[in-house]
């Protein structure tokens, strides 16, 4: 029989070098010897030295190297560890540079960068940025937007931690859309028909009974067949849903503290970010509110313009308001609110005192739609009325009912594109600029 050898791992021995890595604390260090690895991001020659210019995994570091045997080997996008003395020098960057003692290279590319990722700006096509994703994320600026993304997700989730509501994981490959139109991807399950989740509605929904307070944030699939700015066909969806509601407006209450609470999480903890792509942040005392007719009825006589959709928006009517808005009040936020029933799903609750108008909103940020929500038909005969009234069929929507039969409370909620906030935000035309690796119709690698 054979004899194993096991080694043992436990998960307290940590990679010193990484503590290094966190070069905000650089300057704590000044004159002492630090061990750090990384990337060499652009090699600068000099006359009789080198400056290497590091790419820690949030930093770039300014590196002075003079060991010409070295710098003859050394190409950009070299893996290294490198012992190095920590120099003030104020027209550094980060206020400090390192001095190379040691350079050992961990792994070499095997081939040339195919597009240019270390200049200060990138200065190619959205589409060739796309095509050589892998690489052109390294450049500085690019992977800072998805810093800024993460910290974003990170302001939500702490927001909404806080605030009571526990996150839940809902299925993708679901029996029936919760959106309807023709946006739904079909898939075969095993002979049966099955289709990618155009969002965790009824999911959260069943899960407001649980818990009283659910989000999630989980991958959205919408077949888009058009090519639009602001259109992904899989994007990331922030959801939640909460129980015990006295109108839509608790929703949008909770809104606008998260996004509150974000912002000033951005601002503490991701200045630099902010400050490399030089975001301006919005600022939100009130986001003021006004009723779906009223806003049609200001754009058409601020501007004159009549559009042709009368129970929705049309994405230039959107930005007029925004406009408006901001000008009126200063707010860059606006919501929408009391939406016409026909463009609002079946399991939107309509205005009891006024039939045909929704309990819902929207929330435009900078011109664009950026969230959907509103109170939720919690009632079993008037969800099983409204299936009936728009020709559905309530056996397909079974284990949805099965919900509402047995006792649920006022609750509503709301979805929120995480990448069409963050274009917004960081002031991008095309909510592809805010997606590490966008599916749209063209498009299904990288
Ligand atoms: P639109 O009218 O702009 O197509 P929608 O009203 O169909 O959007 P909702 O179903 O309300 O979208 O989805 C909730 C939120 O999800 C939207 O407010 C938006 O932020 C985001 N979203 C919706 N569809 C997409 C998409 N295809 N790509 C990126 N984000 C999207
Ligand atoms: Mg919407």
């Amino acid at each position: 029989m054979k004899n194993y050898q096991y080694t043992s791992i436990s998960g307290t021995e940590q990679n010193n070098a990484y503590e290094v890595t966190h070069v905000s604390q650089l300057k704590e260090y000044v004159d002492r010897t630090v061990i750090m690895h990384g990337s060499i991001y652009k090699i600068r020659k000099m006359k009789g030295f080198s400056f290497l210019i590091l790419r820690t995994a949030r930093f770039c570091i300014q590196c002075v190297c003079d060991d010409k045997e070295l710098l003859n080997e050394l190409q950009e996008e070299t893996c290294v560890r490198m012992e190095a003395e920590v120099v003030r020098e104020e027209r550094a960057k980060l206020g400090v540079e390192l001095h190379v003692k040691h350079l050992t290279i961990l792994s070499a590319p095997a081939a040339l960068m195919p597009v240019v990722i270390n200049g200060k700006l990138m200065e190619t096509s959205l589409e060739t940025k796309l095509d050589f994703r892998p690489l052109t994320l390294r450049n500085e600026k690019e992977r800072a937007i998805f810093k800024l993304q993460e910290g974003i997700l990170r302001g939500f989730r702490s927001f909404l931690q806080e605030n009571g509501f526990t996150e839940i994981h809902s299925p993708k490959i679901v029996y029936a859309g919760a959106e309807g139109g023709v946006n739904i991807f079909k898939l075969d399950y095993f002979g049966r028909e099955a289709y990618l989740a155009q969002s965790p509605q009824f999911y959260k929904q069943m899960m407001v009974g649980v818990f009283e307070r659910v989000y999630e944030v989980g991958p959205i699939f919408r077949a888009e067949k058009h090519d639009t700015a602001r259109h992904l066909n899989e994007y990331t969806g922030v959801d939640f849903e909460m129980g015990y509601i006295e109108s839509f407006h608790d929703v949008m209450e909770m809104e606008a503290g998260m996004l509150n609470a974000t912002l000033t999480m951005l601002e503490q903890e991701y200045s630099f970010e902010l400050e490399l792509l030089g975001v301006r942040l919005p600022r939100i005392e009130t986001i003021p509110a006004l009723k779906f007719s009223e806003a049609k009825a200001l754009v058409a006589e601020r501007t004159g313009r009549v559009f042709r959709e009368s129970h929705d928006f049309e994405p230039e009517e959107e930005r007029l308001l925004s406009e408006i808005v901001e000008r009126d009040t200063g707010s860059e936020f606006v919501f929408v609110t009391h939406y016409p029933a026909q463009k609002r799903p079946f399991y939107v609750m309509e205005d009891p005192e006024n039939p045909g108008e929704t309990l819902s909103f929207d929330l435009i940020f900078r011109g664009l739609e950026i969230t959907t929500g509103g109170q939720r038909i919690h009632d079993y005969e008037m969800q099983l009325q409204k299936l009936q009234t728009r020709g559905m069929d309530p056996e397909a929507f079974e284990s949805f009912l099965m919900m509402h039969r047995h006792g649920m409370p006022p609750h509503g909620g709301l979805g929120l594109g995480l990448e069409r906030f963050t274009a917004r935000l960081l002031g991008f035309e095309n909510v592809r600029q805010a997606c590490l690796f966008p599916r749209d119709i063209n498009r299904l690698t990288p």
